[in-house]
């Protein structure tokens, strides 16, 4: 019989905050209702050396939640979307080596449209339960900036009033935080209605993440 529900992550996190300790207790988390419907945890990675217990990183991404393709391979950001943020971090002059990627919520909320599986956005609820494992992200990580990869990310950090539209680009914030810079989801960007709005919202993610790197 499944456990029941805490809403809340805290009792599946252990008191070890080192990567590789957190990145196997997650497949445990029965956290919230993510769980049932997921093939897999996908926890945040480091490219190079992600399995290090102290990994050195500049920056800490956080997406929303891992799409079809991470659900399945188990990695975060390698579908089009991580495609896209590899391009965009490269013109920005990022070294993607010092850039740890993860997601607000660990498991992959989705509904079906026939045979396809299409990310549904998670609720309050869910992003609150899942938070524990940010926190202790953070913790194994420390990182000197923290760049949130749309508005999922940004108003579980900063509040549900932040607007990305009015403040992205610029250095925020916030008690108990590392800064935090705040742009556009890769993904949204490949689900612009045309060419041009699609170039236009790319070229505002690039200087997004040219802001993070002079920082
Ligand atoms: S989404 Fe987060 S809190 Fe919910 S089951 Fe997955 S890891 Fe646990």
């Amino acid at each position: 019989m499944a456990p029941a529900l805490t809403h809340d992550a805290t009792p599946f996190v252990p008191r070890d905050h080192t990567l590789p300790v957190l990145r196997d207790a997650v497949q445990r988390c029965h956290g919230c209702d993510l769980y049932r419907n997921a093939t897999q945890a996908v926890f945040g990675e480091l490219e190079s050396g992600g399995q290090a217990k102290k990994p050195a990183v500049e920056i800490m991404m956080i997406g929303e939640q891992p799409g079809d393709h991470e659900d399945i391979e188990g990695r975060p950001f390698i579908g089009p979307a991580g495609k896209l943020l590899d391009e965009c971090l490269e013109a920005a002059g990022i070294d993607r080596r010092r850039v740890y990627v993860t997601n607000t919520v660990k498991h992959f909320k989705w509904e079906p449209h026939g045979n396809v599986r299409v990310g549904k956005k998670p609720g309050t609820r869910e992003i609150r339960a899942c938070r524990p494992w940010l926190e202790a992200e953070m913790e194994a990580v420390r990182p000197k900036l923290i760049v949130c990869l749309g508005a999922v990310a940004a108003q579980s950090l900063l509040g549900a009033d932040f607007k990305i539209t009015l403040m992205h680009g610029k250095v925020q914030r916030a008690e108990g935080l590392p800064p935090i810079l705040a742009t556009l989801h890769p993904s949204s960007i490949l689900r612009a209605r045309s060419k041009e709005d699609r170039g236009r919202q790319k070229k505002s993610f690039t200087e997004d993440l040219r802001s993070a790197a002079k920082f």
